[in-house]
């Protein structure tokens, strides 16, 4: 869900996407475009609108059939939207696409982290969710006490106790990585607020507002050549792209696993910031139920299993017959190796250890969603290696002036939603535009 359920900064202290760009498909006398964006998700659709809007000729290569990258709603798999990437408008009070969604008449609804039924072993813990955000707090504090002495380390290594340790373990499984491995400084980093969803899924909506930029989508881009002073030749089997400027916007994980070859190589210190974000793994398992269950709280955490070092999460969508089932990190690694059938396998036994076999007996159709396996995504969303802060800002500094780097991962306090794609995105263009044309 990339969201800490709290998001608090314990170290640390819209129309845009609609905006249609001036998309230019022919040559002009030097090069076809001012600006070449590659990626069609969030951030290169904010760029672009914002590009266009100034006046500026635009190209958008996006790999995929579709628009809107890790935001996606199937409404095909479950018969009702499923989201299969990003789903919660996080940081909801300042969240540009809520205003969105009511101008294109969606409805929004806060989706509280602290409305969870908590088990131990499946059975309800008494003042479970109260224990559990007591021990999230006292965990934050360790950890500040920690940081402002220390280097980073991981958040897990903080915890003092069960109930702290299954903090750090649901606060892991929210960032797509494991307690030990969580960066306490990115975490940290992370703004605090609350959580919305709206109307149809957010992949829909992202859709929806994307649809008025012109994209060519299934072109791959393989090749970014920077050779040649003042203008970029970007490359696939498509052909070949020249703009003065380029804004990319696929996955650092992509990127480090060599798609896309650029020429000259990338600085040294860009490389160094593309290894230091890691893939992250948050698998989803959606159930269709024959009916909304909106007798139990939204969330359900397990901290005996958290603490067994299988922890999922369960999400019921109030308003709709579907239950979600969540893994992340080494676990959903583990659950992942057998394939789509084992995961749907593992979900539903977490769903029956949660609610009991009566309500898993009420799931008529099911389907995954692994993200760590998709070439044009390379995980869900990504995890900063351990002491290696100061990444996510480096990955997103423009090379020369004319490679600039947007997306969820360098998108600063916001990093890792939606709203920080668009941001990182709509800040590349305003960058760009600030220099002569
Ligand atoms: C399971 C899951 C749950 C999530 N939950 C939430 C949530 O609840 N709320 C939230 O705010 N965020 C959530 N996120 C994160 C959110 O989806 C991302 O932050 C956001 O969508 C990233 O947008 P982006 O434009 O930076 O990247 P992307 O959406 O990945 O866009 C990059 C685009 O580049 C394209 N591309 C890749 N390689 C190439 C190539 N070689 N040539 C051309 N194009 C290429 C891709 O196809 C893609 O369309 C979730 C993500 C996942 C996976």
């Amino acid at each position: 869900m990339a969201t800490k359920l709290s998001r608090r900064g314990f170290l640390s202290g819209a129309a845009v996407l609609v905006a249609a760009p001036a998309v230019v498909r022919g040559a002009t006398a030097a090069v076809d475009a001012d600006v070449v964006v590659v990626g069609g998700g969030v951030a290169g659709l904010a760029a672009a609108g914002r590009l266009g809007a100034a006046g500026r000729r635009v190209v958008v290569l996006e790999a995929r059939g579709r628009i809107g990258g890790r935001a996606f709603t199937d409404e095909a798999a479950l018969g009702v939207p499923f989201d299969r990437g990003a789903h919660w408008l996080h940081n909801a009070d300042v969240n540009p696409f809520r205003a969105d969604a009511a101008r294109l008449g969606r409805r929004t609804w806060p989706s509280p982290a602290d409305d969870m039924l908590v088990l131990r072993d499946g059975r309800p813990l008494a003042d479970g969710a109260a224990s559990l955000w007591s021990a999230m707090a006292a965990l934050e504090r360790r950890a500040w006490l920690r940081g402002i002495v220390g280097s980073d380390f991981a958040l897990g290594t903080a915890a003092r106790g069960e109930m702290q340790q299954a903090a750090a373990d649901l606060a892991a499984l929210t960032m797509a990585t494991d307690a030990d491995r969580l960066s306490a400084r990115d975490y940290a980093t992370l703004a605090e607020g609350e959580d919305y969803v709206v109307e149809g899924g957010l992949g829909r909506l992202v859709a929806d507002l994307g649809g008025a930029v012109p994209v060519r989508t299934g072109h791959i881009v393989r090749r970014i050549d920077w050779t040649g002073a003042g203008e970029v030749a970007v490359a696939g089997d498509f052909g070949t792209v020249r703009a003065r400027r380029v804004v990319v916007t696929v996955p650092p994980p992509v990127l480090a696993g060599g798609a896309i070859r650029f020429d000259p190589p990338l600085p040294a210190d860009r490389q160094a910031a593309l290894a230091a974000l890691e893939g992250g793994r948050f698998v989803k398992v959606g159930f269709r139920l024959d009916a909304p269950l909106s007798e139990v709280p939204e969330y359900v955490f397990d901290i005996g299993r958290a603490l067994r070092g299988e922890a999922a999460g369960l999400y019921l969508d109030r308003r709709l017959p579907l239950a979600t089932v969540i893994f992340a990190g080494s676990h959903a690694e583990a659950v992942s190796r057998g394939g789509a059938a084992a995961l749907e396998a593992a979900g539903r036994q977490a769903l029956t250890d949660a609610l009991g076999a009566a309500v898993a007996a009420r799931v008529s159709r099911a389907t995954s969603t692994d993200w760590s396996a998709d070439p044009f995504s390379g995980g869900s969303y990504t995890v900063l290696r351990l002491g290696a802060a100061g990444a996510r800002e480096a990955y997103g500094r423009p090379v020369d002036d004319r490679l600039f780097f947007a997306g969820d991962s360098a998108a600063g306090p916001y990093a890792v939603t939606v709203m920080g794609a668009r941001q990182s995105g709509e800040a590349a263009a305003t960058a760009i535009l600030s220099l002569p044309v």
